[in-house]
């Protein structure tokens, strides 16, 4: 059997502990038998990023702008306990936010949905897709714990030092907490256009919603901002995909994702998309299932598993002891981005085995073979719970028996 060719290699970008195990496994039996894989390698497991004093990490965000698509695999961000335990030069930032930063990125998570992962919302038939503001608000606030009665003003001066803006945000007659925080025009704008492209991409309405009734300033720029790159650059492309854009109060976006059937992407600002990805996440079932894609305002795409690198397992791994880790979002990072690059070099083949590849693993889980975490959730009569290479190995029965 001939393999499928590649034209522009994918970034690969290799992690570590149980993800990069699975990394691996994912790389021989399910891909490079298929595919006449072409990746040019990064390797951010933490040996490496010490080794290199973290360029890697900065040359692999460099190449997936060079190349437009990049798969990567979950790595370990290190604390204090991570330096000590890998003996690190210094400890370093999170990778993800090192690429999010040079990509100007904006992350979109979406859940792995099947008939027997029943979520908790009855009427949520399609995946939700989040896309959090990752920029400013409260996560670049300065806090103040107010001790005494006293005034708090905001005041803002040009860069020439004229006073624009003036006023007393509060007389503190007792103590209390004051917080300052801002957003940028470009930043908003980088999240609105990465919303519009991923919502065109992906054939998916989107929903944006705010506090604007309230915040008449803050919030409703948000809102304007949005709106005016809206019918400035997209409302056609929209109407031609035959797509919605929707703008509502966060209140009522809330009300409405819960009565929805889903099929949509909802944008959110920083603390929103924080509080209500995690809520998304847990009514759709499992970590193991979500997926993750930074997609940046010039259309680079990175596709990863929004779960870590599932320590506790990899522990188990290396004490010799067998591992039901699911591979299913580490899995469709691999299939997002064959397919992204399939889409962009115009590889009919390669979109078709990615597909093909996604509804093995499907089927498989459907029929009862599944990981630990699975068996747990599903709603199925009969289930087998398979080892992390066990499962990797059932999908490519699944694979092999439908070709
Ligand atoms: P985690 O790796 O997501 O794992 C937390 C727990 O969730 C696991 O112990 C496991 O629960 C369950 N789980 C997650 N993914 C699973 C999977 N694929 N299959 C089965 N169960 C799964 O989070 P963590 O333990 O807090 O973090 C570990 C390391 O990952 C940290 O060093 C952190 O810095 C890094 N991290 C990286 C990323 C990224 O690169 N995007 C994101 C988050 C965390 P049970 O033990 O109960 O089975
Ligand atoms: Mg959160």
């Amino acid at each position: 059997m001939s393999k499928i060719p590649m034209k522009t290699p994918l970034v690969e970008m290799d992690g570590d502990e149980m993800t990069r195990i699975i990394w691996n496994m994912i790389k021989e039996h399910l891909l490079e038998p298929y595919i006449d894989l072409k990746t040019e390698y990064y390797d951010l497991g933490l040996v490496k990023r010490d080794a290199t004093d973290d360029a890697i990490t900065i040359e692999a965000a460099q190449a997936v702008k060079k190349y437009g698509v990049g798969v990567k695999c979950a790595t370990i961000t290190p604390n204090a306990a991570r330096v000590s335990e890998y003996n690190l030069k210094k400890m370093y930032k999170s990778p993800n936010g090192t690429i999010r930063a040079i990509l100007d990125g904006t992350v979109f998570r979406a859940p792995i949905t099947l008939p027997c992962l029943l979520p908790s919302v009855r009427s949520w038939q399609k995946p939700i897709t989040i896309a959090r503001h990752a920029y400013g608000d409260i996560y670049k606030c300065t806090e103040y714990r107010v001790p005494c009665p006293g005034k708090a003003e905001l005041s803002f001066k040009d860069a020439s030092g004229q006073e624009l803006f003036h006023e007393t945000v509060f007389d503190f007659e007792t103590p209390g907490v004051l917080m300052g925080m801002y957003n940028k025009d470009d930043s908003i704008q980088s999240f609105a256009r990465a919303c519009f492209n991923y919502a065109l991409d992906t054939r998916q309405d989107l929903w944006f919603s705010s506090k604007d009734t309230i915040s008449k300033q803050y919030d409703h720029t948000f809102k304007d901002i949005f709106q005016d790159i809206f019918d400035a650059e997209y409302k056609d492309r929209f109407d031609q995909a035959g797509i919605t854009y929707f703008y509502t109060l966060i209140d009522d976006a809330v009300a409405r994702v819960i009565r929805s059937s889903g099929g949509f992407i909802w944008a959110c600002k920083n603390y929103d998309g924080d509080v209500m990805s995690d809520m998304v996440a847990t009514a759709f079932g499992s970590l193991a299932m979500m997926t993750s894609v930074l997609v940046s305002p010039d259309g680079n795409f990175e596709y990863e598993a929004a779960h870590g690198t599932v320590t506790k397992h990899y522990y188990k791994h290396l004490a010799g002891e067998s591992t039901s880790t699911n591979s299913m979002a580490t899995l469709f990072a691999w299939t997002g981005a064959l397919k992204k690059r399939g889409e962009l070099d115009d590889i009919p083949a390669l979109v078709s085995f990615a597909d093909k590849l996604e509804q093995a693993s499907l089927s498989a889980i459907s029929a009862g073979f599944m990981t630990q975490d699975l068996a747990l959730l599903a709603d199925l009569e009969h289930k087998t719970v398979l080892s992390t290479e066990g499962f990797i190995l059932k999908v490519k029965e699944f694979l092999d028996a439908a070709a």
